[in-house]
């Protein structure tokens, strides 16, 4: 069976859009009908006039989705597909951090679940994270779960004070890349810019040339010749779809839930209308506000 020519037929009968994250393997990306960051797919998600959202990526994702759109159906093809930095912001830790910090809001990043968001004030993205903070009034504000991000919200804006929760809060395939290895390819394509994701540890950050998220650099990684990206390396394939002139050169890091999906998975949820995504209603209403004073914050 052609997967993908099926895929594409069954999502135009059962009237379903298939959403993509930038990290999913290259041929679901090529079956999809949006691809982008956690931002745009949330936006997307909202926006779509389709009866069925199919979500390629990882959990919190289709969590999002369907809190954005709760009358839609939405499907993930692998919903044991999960985020390590997730798994390390619970609800009980955003009480306690607020019960110690009384008037301070919690940011909390998308990467987390529909619980987690429930409990916290508003979202934000990798792409946004650093305007959101600078929307609020008080001078303190609650961060987490990614460490990495919130030291980057730190120097873009330096105005407020900024509590991580927890303090070391990381995602294990962004935190994993080391100066060295930012180095080590600087010397071998001495003419390459480097970019790299704010999930990565400052000291990459810092040895780097440009921080940005996914959805940054699809859009801006045109304009230099040649690049070396610090990120998962699923970015490359629409990089080099986006920009075919340009060289491209990944690191190596593999987000494993992000590859969990593959065709059959995706072309068997769509046929059977399986794996549901199911956010229960009080949950999915306190994080509904959460995230749509994100995506106000950021317009
Ligand atoms: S790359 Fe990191 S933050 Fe993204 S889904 Fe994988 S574990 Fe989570």
């Amino acid at each position: 069976m052609n997967y993908a020519e099926e895929i594409r037929r069954l999502a135009k009968e059962k009237d379903a859009l298939i959403l993509v994250h930038n990290y999913e393997p290259a041929e679901i990306q090529d079956v999809a009908d949006i691809c982008g960051d956690s931002l745009e797919l949330a936006r997307k998600a909202k926006e779509a006039d389709a009866k069925t959202l199919v979500i390629c990526g990882v959990y919190f994702m289709a969590e999002t989705a369907k809190i954005l759109s709760p009358e839609k159906t939405v499907l993930i093809p692998r919903p044991d597909a999960g985020c390590a930095l997730a798994d390390q912001l619970t609800p009980e830790m955003v009480r306690e951090a607020k019960a110690a910090h009384p008037g301070a809001p919690f940011v909390v990043y998308v990467n987390s679940s529909a619980a987690t968001k429930a409990e916290c004030d508003i979202t934000c993205t990798s792409a946004n994270a650093a305007d959101v903070v600078r929307s609020l009034k008080e001078d303190t504000v609650l961060f987490g779960p990614d460490a990495n991000l919130a030291a980057w919200v730190r120097k873009n804006v330096p105005e407020k004070t900024v509590i991580t929760v927890p303090e070391d809060g990381g995602c294990p395939v962004h935190h994993k890349v080391t100066v060295e290895e930012v180095e080590a390819a600087r010397k071998e394509f001495p003419n390459a810019t480097v970019i790299c994701h704010p999930e990565c540890s400052p000291a990459v950050q810092e040895a780097s040339d440009m921080i940005g998220s996914t959805g940054y650099m699809i859009r801006n990684c045109g304009e230099e010749k040649e690049w070396i990206i610090v990120t998962e390396c699923g970015i490359l394939h629409p990089l080099k779809k986006h920009y075919p002139e340009t060289i491209f050169h990944g690191i190596e890091a593999v987000c494993d839930h992000m590859k969990l999906i593959t065709l059959k998975d995706l072309y068997e949820t769509l046929n059977e209308g399986k794996n549901e995504v199911i956010v229960e209603k009080e949950i999915a209403d306190s994080a509904r506000k959460a995230i749509e004073r994100m995506i106000e914050a950021s317009a």
